[in-house]
């Protein structure tokens, strides 16, 4: 398969995938430096968040189903959490 097809292969997934409300990797996962709230997505593709913690095991963390508020600024949302800007991390589009 050559680039040209590969790269119209994904795009038509990732229509899909919007379709069916499933996190796209449109945008970086976010992370709170505040309180350690923090997003992922499940194996099935679902967008969750929850607090960091070094005491629990990753896949016994619990999902918050909070979700970072969207500003005016795409690269900033907000904590739902602590109510403090958080800042997409930088992402090299290649
Ligand atoms: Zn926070």
């Amino acid at each position: 398969m050559d680039i040209q097809s590969l790269a119209q292969e994904i795009i038509k997934i990732k229509k899909h995938a919007d379709e069916l409300g499933l996190f796209t990797h449109d945008r970086d996962l976010l992370e709170c430096k505040f309180c350690g709230l923090m997003e992922d997505v499940t194996f099935e593709g679902n967008l969750i968040t929850f607090i960091k913690r070094e005491d629990i095991e990753y896949n016994k963390m619990k999902n918050s189903s909070k979700r970072f508020i969207e500003t005016n600024d795409p690269n900033i949302f907000i904590c739902p959490q602590c109510g403090n800007n958080t800042e997409l991390p930088e992402v090299d589009f290649e």
